[in-house]
């Protein structure tokens, strides 16, 4: 190559190494600040010795698919290798970087002389004149990290070996320097980063080195104490603080280093201002390699504020659960006042009712109760409102009849619906529950609420209560019900407001009918609380279906039933009316006994059923007529049967209407063994039949549910003895008149006190207890009667209570009350209570034997009518059972005085009406009771009890 330079000359002179010393010597300690410009400085120096033309500095990129120059040197005269500092592609020059990547070093003498596979590069080289170059690489840990070229434009160089070698070492250090510079750049952002974090933080951070020495601290612990962070690092607290705090900040740091371990605390010290404050301290231990405590890193909070705000939160809170319990202590006082008042309304208008009024007076009257009654449903709706908004409405869990509980709820709706004319089915599917665990009376509210709505919103058309059983599982039943109407139907607007509080759906139409718009509101809470949804479905002018579904536990051990239906097996059944949901729902209670059913649509096809099974298997035993049809009505019917000699053993049930009901004596006349009103409840249709066939007694409660009206005469018959124990004197007086219009009396205790005396001196039927009284309250009077009576004798007690709150009703259960009544008083429920729980003293005796015996007699000797005759031993069988029930007792009790005073009455009637046998032994009764001969009363009075049966 001709003119080009030998440097075989030049060895390792000094100014050679004092050049490798001071690259090395420069870069050892330069700093970021100063590294480019040392970097150029140096490669100048470089160049010059060398001389060479330019030197060049590239380093990969993070994407090692591009490198940037670094920096660059080149003499006068000669252009810069690159006149802009930005990333290129590596593989423009694809050759080279494959030869840097696997050389030591790329010596290019002759650039004419390139390889054939390096085009690129011969083309680049001869674009920029260059005529020699050296290219070495730049390796950090063994990693290529970028090359450094020297160049020669102006002639040819022959590298040498030791010159190359020379090249070499001093490019080390570049790379050297490079990956310093690097690392301290990275390190110094790390530690900025972080000093930036700790010394804005709002946190306050610390270290200690031991129990009473700062390590170090960010700004905001120093700031807390006014104080500069290098007044705190490295020193004694002693040393910083005044007495108090260094103390108190030693206490607590002697506890964190013993605890060893992540804790929290909190600590009072005093700021720069002298304020006391709360810090929230959490420490960490930092250990060393053997495990002991380096340092201990405390980070603390301010929480002055935050507690305060606490405290005021929690005061606020309790305030608000005192204003929350005075508020439902005001919702039961309200309740309790309310429901006073109303009871004496609801009481004297009753009063008002029996007494002689004009027709127009008793019309007020009418109206009058009618409104009280609707103020007392708005008064118990808001009841319920704010007992929902106070969240203390809770459930009862007790064990119920389910179908009691439906069918009760349907009857109470039952007169309302009769008299607009509806039909009122309800049909309780099979595998629905017998008894299940629940609230019966919040049932029975949902179900009031709904059929009530549907009895409102219907003209005319019938309204259909559907319950089924969905599912069981794990012992809970889910209960579907529904209550579908051919009312007047609900716009699709109007749908999802309904089930707000004090919402209607169409003000023009409902006002028409009244409410308060809270009765649904009140059923959805009440569905939700057991555990279910409510729906509804409508269409305007059509009707509506309201849905819901309850969740219930099924009562267990409960007699499902109490008569053995297997007495069912070959009956025969008819069931006659022209209603299809009636038959559907007659025939539906009495399949799954064991009946079989047959069904007729009219007078004319029951009378072609009965006759033409009358000799074959399916001869019709019982047939359950309806009283109005079409064709024929069921009395005409009845009395057809029983002119047909095929048809005269069928026992006939007749079923009536609510607003016929009564004339059972009607019905027995037309050949009915029994008559039953509609809605029928399965079970009192069931033991209809069982005691018509004769396949049952008529116990004591087959008596209720054959012929109730009888039932209740007789039972009237038999005085109860009731206790009345009240303070308030309006109430005794309601109650006590009450009793009077039904002939009845009842002794009566203001107290608990005077309560406790009488039930030890008396037996009682049943006691009314109101709970509230001065002296001694209703709740501990119950228990001490309790305790009187142990397990010998168990009084019925009857709270009634004027509190319809949560708990009411488990407060008197708990008192050991058998029941409870709610003021204002429903005297219905009253009379049901006492009929209930009127014992009949082994007492009930057929005693028309004496009218029969006596009759003619009287007649004869009195010159009566018969039917007056009738009218008056009637009377007098009427009073028999009580006087014979109180000579008993007086015996018993050796009470002489007062067995000649009833002994004198039974003769003194039975004179009259010259019963003759009664009456002798009565005359005799009476000396002996005088005599106060105790065996020769019993004696006479077992004669007496003879005569009478
Ligand atoms: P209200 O005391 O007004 O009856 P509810 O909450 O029981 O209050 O009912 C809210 C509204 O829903 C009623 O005012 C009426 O517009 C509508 N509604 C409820 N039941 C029926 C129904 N069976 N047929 C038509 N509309 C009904």
């Amino acid at each position: 190559m001709s003119g080009e330079v030998n440097y075989s000359n030049i060895r390792y002179s000094n100014d050679c190494l004092k050049l490798i010393n001071d690259t090395f010597q420069k870069f050892l300690d330069v700093d970021s600040f100063n590294y480019q410009i040392e970097l150029k400085k140096s490669l100048e120096k470089i160049g010059l010795f060398f001389d060479v033309d330019r030197i060049y500095i590239y380093y990969f990129s993070k994407d090692p698919t591009f490198m940037k120059i670094e920096c660059q040197w080149n003499k006068k005269d000669i252009s810069p290798k690159r006149e802009i500092y930005e990333e290129e592609v590596v593989y423009a020059l694809p050759w080279l970087i494959r030869e840097i990547k696997n050389n030591d070093f790329v010596a290019i003498n002759n650039t004419k002389k390139f390889p054939d596979e390096a085009v690129f590069e011969a083309e680049a080289f001869l674009k920029e004149g260059i005529e020699s170059s050296l290219i070495v690489p730049l390796k950090s840990e063994n990693k290529l990290i970028g090359f450094v070229g020297y160049e020669s434009l102006s002639k040819p160089i022959t590298w040498e070996e030791d010159q190359i070698s020379i090249l070499r070492d001093i490019s080390k250090a570049f790379s050297y320097t490079r990956v310093r510079i690097a690392r301290e750049e990275a390190y110094e952002s790390t530690l900025s980063g972080q000093a930036i974090l700790l010394n804005n933080s709002e946190s306050q951070i610390w270290a200690l080195s031991n129990v009473t020495s700062y390590a170090t601290v960010n700004e905001a612990h120093a700031k807390f104490f006014g104080k500069k962070k290098s007044d705190l690092e490295y020193q004694d607290l002693y040393d910083i603080f005044d007495i108090d705090t260094a103390n108190k900040f030693s206490t607590n740091n002697w506890e964190l280093f013993q605890k060893n371990e992540l804790s929290e605390r909190e600590l009072q010290v005093k700021n720069w201002k002298g304020e006391n404050r709360l810090l929230k301290i959490k420490s960490k231990p930092q250990r060393d390699e053997r495990g002991n405590i380096k340092y201990l890193i405390c980070t603390a909070d301010d929480i002055t504020e935050q507690r305060l705000a606490e405290r005021l939160l929690s005061k606020a809170k309790e305030q608000a659960e005192a204003a929350n319990i005075a508020k439902s202590q005001f919702l039961a006082n309200m309740s309790h006042e309310i429901r006073t008042p109303m009871n004496g309304i609801f009481g004297f208008l009753e009063l008002l009712q029996s007494t002689n009024l004009s027709l127009e007076q008793k019309e007020f009257i009418r109206e009058a109760k009618s409104a009280s009654e609707v103020l007392l449903h708005i008064i118990n709706d808001i009841l319920d409102f704010s007992k929902i908004e106070a969240r203390k409405l809770t459930m009862e869990n007790i064990a119920f009849s389910l179908r009691n509980t439906i069918e009760d709820a349907v009857s109470l709706l039952a007169p309302k619906a009769a008299e607009k004319g509806l039909e009122l089915y309800t049909m309780i599917k099979e595998g629905v529950p017998e008894e299940v665990v629940g609230d019966p009376s919040r049932l029975k509210q949902i179900l009031n609420n709904l059929i009530s709505n549907a009895v409102k919103f219907t003209e005319s058309g019938e309204i259909f209560v559907t319950v089924d059983c969905l599912k069981e599982e794990n012992e809970i039943a889910v209960l579907s019900f529904e209550v579908k109407d051919t009312g007047i139907g609900i716009r699709s607007e109007h749908i999802n407001t309904i089930f707000q509080y004090f919402s209607q759906a169409d003000a023009s139409t409902t006002r028409k009918y009244g409410g308060t718009g809270l009765g649904l509101a009140i059923s959805n809470e009440l569905v939700k609380m057991m555990g279910g949804k409510i729906c509804v479905e409508s269409i305007l002018g059509e009707g509506s279906t309201f849905k819901f579904d309850v969740r219930l536990k099924i009562a267990k051990g409960v007699s499902q039933q109490k008569f053995a239906f297997e007495k069912f097996q070959d009956v025969n059944i008819l069931i006659v009316d022209d209603n299809d949901n009636n038959r559907k729902i007659v025939s539906s209670y009495l399949q799954g006994v064991g009946l079989e059913v047959f069904e007729a649509k009219d007078a004319a096809s029951a009378i072609t059923t009965i006759i033409s099974n009358a000799n074959t298997k399916n001869k019709i035993n019982v047939a359950i007529i309806d009283y109005q049809m079409q064709d024929m009505s069921g009395y005409e019917l009845a009395a057809t049967l029983k002119t047909i000699p095929f048809a005269k053993d069928t026992k006939l049930i007749l079923l009536t209407s609510m607003n016929q009901k009564g004339d059972g004596k009607v019905a027995k006349e037309y050949g009915f063994s029994s008559y039953l009103g509609k809605p029928v409840r399965r079970q009192d249709l069931l033991g209809c039949i069982a005691i018509v066939l004769g396949l049952k007694k008529e116990d004591e409660e087959e008596h209720r549910l054959i012929t109730k009206h009888m039932v209740k005469k007789v039972k009237n018959q038999l005085k109860p003895k009731i206790l009345l124990v009240e303070d308030n004197e309006m109430n005794r007086k309601i109650v006590i008149s009450i009793l009077k219009c039904h002939d009845m009396t009842c002794d009566v205790a203001e107290n608990g006190r005077e309560a406790l005396k009488a039930v030890s001196e008396k037996d009682y039927d049943v006691v009314f207890m109101d709970c509230q009284m001065p002296v001694m309250d209703g709740y501990e009077c119950t228990s001490k009667i309790r305790l009187l009576e142990g397990d010998k004798k168990h009084t019925t007690i009857i709270a009634m209570t004027a509190n319809a709150m949560k708990g009411d009703s488990q407060k008197c259960i708990a008192a050991g009350m058998d029941d409870y009544i709610s003021k204002p008083i429903n005297f219905d429920t009253m009379f049901k209570m006492i009929e209930e729980n009127t014992k009949e003293r082994g007492l009930v005796t057929d005693y028309n034997n004496i009218i029969d015996n006596n009759i003619d007699y009287l007649i004869e000797s009195t010159g009566f009518e018969r039917d007056d005759a009738k009218e008056i031993l009637e009377e007098y069988i009427k009073c028999l059972p009580n006087l014979l029930e109180d000579i008993k007792q007086a015996i018993d009790n050796n009470d002489f005085n007062k067995l000649a005073g009833v002994t004198h009455e039974l003769k003194g009637s039975s004179g009259s009406l010259r019963i003759i046998s009664i009456y002798e032994l009565a005359i005799k009764l009476e000396v002996a009771a005088l005599k106060q001969e105790t065996d020769e009363c019993a004696r006479l009075f077992a004669k007496i009890k003879d005569l009478l049966h």
